[in-house]
């Protein structure tokens, strides 16, 4: 059975109710944690899971929204372990700038804690891979397999593929349709896909605000690309604007249209079983 968690459901636009894009996919022993946005941890506590759990941490790509918290995941790891503990980082390349960065910023907390603290040696190890493409990360639960996306102009991003047995989720992270995902989805079970309402957006008084359409989604446009995988589940997430219960039936039917399978969509911590009957929310 496969796990999926909505940790963070909103946008890069502060919400009371919703915490950054992440989400949590979980295997047998296996804890893969997708994009690191805003509340990651605080999300996180909620259903029980560490900084120090977490086996890998997937970046799909490096807009701001997606890693807001990626330092608090390497500082939270690295001050509640008791021996070195290197924090995988997987992600497009660009992402090892940006953890080099993120450490070189965590400079003066790492020299107190070290001087503070003296059973505490090392500073926070991280092990950083960037990859485009194929397999990135294996563990004895699940293979997890990279793929090109298109979320131009920010260039690469990377979906990400989570086999364990004969089960599949991809998390696609922020993209158009594209054959890169298109291959990555197929034959998979589910596909979480980040998604915005287009037809909302283009109407929006704020530029800014209709530039972002061109460079997702729409919720048509995710579930067409699920039908094409054949997947029996769609879950989605990142809803811009932010989903309101009230909305909740009119984001369900523009998927419906397009898709036949099981849609998952609700709050953070929405919670979507994969391989076993039933879901907890
Ligand atoms: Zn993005
Ligand atoms: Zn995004």
């Amino acid at each position: 059975m496969i796990e999926i968690v909505l940790l963070g459901t909103g946008s890069p636009l502060p919400d009371p109710h919703r915490a950054g894009p992440a989400t949590l996919v979980q295997v047998g022993g296996t804890r893969l944690l997708v994009d690191t946005g805003r509340g990651v941890l605080m999300r996180a506590a909620a259903v029980g899971v560490t900084a120090g759990m977490i086996d890998a941490v997937l970046i799909t790509h490096l807009h701001s929204d997606h890693i807001t918290d990626l330092n608090d995941v390497i500082t939270s790891r690295w001050v509640t372990s008791f021996a070195p503990s290197p924090l995988v980082i997987i992600g497009p390349p660009g992402v090892r700038e940006v953890v080099d960065g993120i450490v070189a910023m965590l400079r003066q907390d790492v020299c107190y804690r070290l001087d503070h603290h003296a059973d505490l040696s090392w500073e926070p190890p991280v092990e950083v891979r960037e990859f485009i493409e194929g397999v990135c990360f294996t563990t004895a639960d699940a293979t997890v397999t990279a793929a090109a996306t298109d979320h131009r102009p920010v260039r690469p991003s990377v979906g990400f593929r989570i086999d364990a047995g004969e089960h599949a989720v991809v998390v696609a992270g922020d993209t158009v349709p594209c054959s890169g995902l298109d291959a990555l989805c197929a034959g998979a079970d589910a596909i979480v896909h980040t998604v915005l309402r287009k037809d909302l957006l283009v109407e929006a008084p704020i530029q800014r605000l209709r530039d972002v359409v061109d460079y997702h989604s729409s919720v048509e446009e995710a579930a067409q690309t699920a039908s094409r995988a054949g997947a029996s589940t769609l879950v989605l997430t990142h809803y811009v604007p932010a989903l309101t219960s009230a909305d909740e039936p009119e984001w369900r039917a523009r998927a419906t249209a397009h898709f036949d399978g099981r849609i998952e969509l609700g709050d953070d911590l929405h919670t979507v079983r994969i391989g076993s009957p039933g879901r907890r929310t």
